[in-house]
């Protein structure tokens, strides 16, 4: 049976321009699919690629959606190439918000979900880690690799200073530095109870990143490196011996990064791709079915777009049935208004 589709591009204004390697960002831009079962029932999903991570481009994406316009049966649902993990991700999740709706089964369960806290690159990081860690944030994350590393090695222990003991913390150079470099930080964290050092190198470094995390003092994290399923399937095949932070909304088909995952017996932080709650809902609800132990998610992201009403603004914790009662019909309704 065919299934129809409706898809429409959206542009979220993020509430302060966003700084990345690649430019500045001032839109969150990605596509709203839907799937009808003819009845009137409709699955939402979202295609929302992010530079960087491997994933197809937006364009690749509506280029597809275009194709298939007509119509799509589950079977193509399943045959949708790897090439194309953001649609596939998209189209699977859209496909299985159909199927749950008649039996109204939950999403998420009973499971309770830890959020990391991000600091923000501005200048006072210090009263930001004081505010997380007053709203009950128990991991923190301090993006490094911006200015050089004396400044951020002293930025940083005023930053540990000022929050509670027990506090634990994640650093993340988004690939910004080189071998020696991460050296440095290496040396200055050694005996530190710091989480993970999170893409010290960029992705192309394989050699070297795996050098560097059979030696380093605590473990790494791969995160621009791991963006599709496949990357993360090769790495782990690598033996990486450190955490993978994956983004489900990038990875592709849900159901295969959960198997992988589990089956892989893999260290995980999920992580948002700064999608709206329709993306959201599914990416979350495989994290929470994925059951990673007490590593904190990464979804501290409502800073970045203000009181939108397009994703919620989570707390310290996440529990299940806030995932289930994700409310995305309004995401929707303001894409298409
Ligand atoms: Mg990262």
């Amino acid at each position: 049976m065919n299934l129809q589709i409706e898809y429409i591009r959206y542009r979220r204004p993020f509430s302060k321009p966003l700084k990345t390697r690649y430019g500045t960002w001032r839109f969150r831009e990605g596509v709203l699919v839907r799937l009808g079962d003819g009845l009137g029932r409709w699955g939402l999903g979202e295609i929302a690629p992010l530079e960087g991570f491997g994933s197809e481009t937006l364009e690749q994406a509506e280029t597809f959606c275009r194709e298939i316009g007509g119509g799509i049966s589950p079977e193509g649902v399943d045959g949708i190439p790897e090439t194309l993990p953001c649609c596939r991700f998209a189209f699977e999740s859209a496909l299985q918000d159909l199927r749950r709706q008649p039996a109204g089964l939950p999403v998420a369960g009973p499971a309770v979900l830890p959020v990391a806290g991000l600091i923000s690159g501005g200048t006072d990081a210090v009263s930001e880690a004081k505010r997380l860690s007053a709203q009950g944030f128990r991991t923190l994350k301090w993006k490094v690799g911006v200015r050089s590393f004396a400044r951020e090695r002293e930025s940083f222990l005023r930053l540990v200073e000022a929050v509670p003991p027990g506090i634990r913390w994640r650093l993340d150079a988004n690939g910004a530095l080189d071998f020696r470099a991460a050296e440095k930080w290496g040396s200055f964290l050694d005996g530190s109870s710091v989480e993970f050092f999170e893409q010290p190198l960029p992705p192309s470094r394989t050699e070297e990143l795996l050098r560097l995390a059979h030696s380093f003092p605590v473990p790494l994290g791969l995160d621009e490196s791991v963006g599709t399923l496949r990357s993360l399937w090769q790495w782990n095949e690598r033996g990486w011996p450190g955490i993978f932070v994956v983004k489900p909304a990038l990875a592709g088909s849900p159901r295969a990064l959960l198997s992988l995952v589990q089956q892989g017996g893999m260290r995980v932080v999920f992580s948002s791709a700064l999608e709206t709650a329709v993306g959201m809902k599914h990416a979350l609800s495989v994290a929470a079915a994925a059951n990673t132990g007490n590593r904190a998610v990464g979804w501290g992201t409502s800073a970045f777009f203000g009181r939108d009403g397009l994703s919620p603004d989570w707390g310290s914790i996440i529990h299940g049935q806030q995932i289930d009662g994700l409310a995305t019909e309004p995401v929707w309704a303001w894409v298409t208004k």
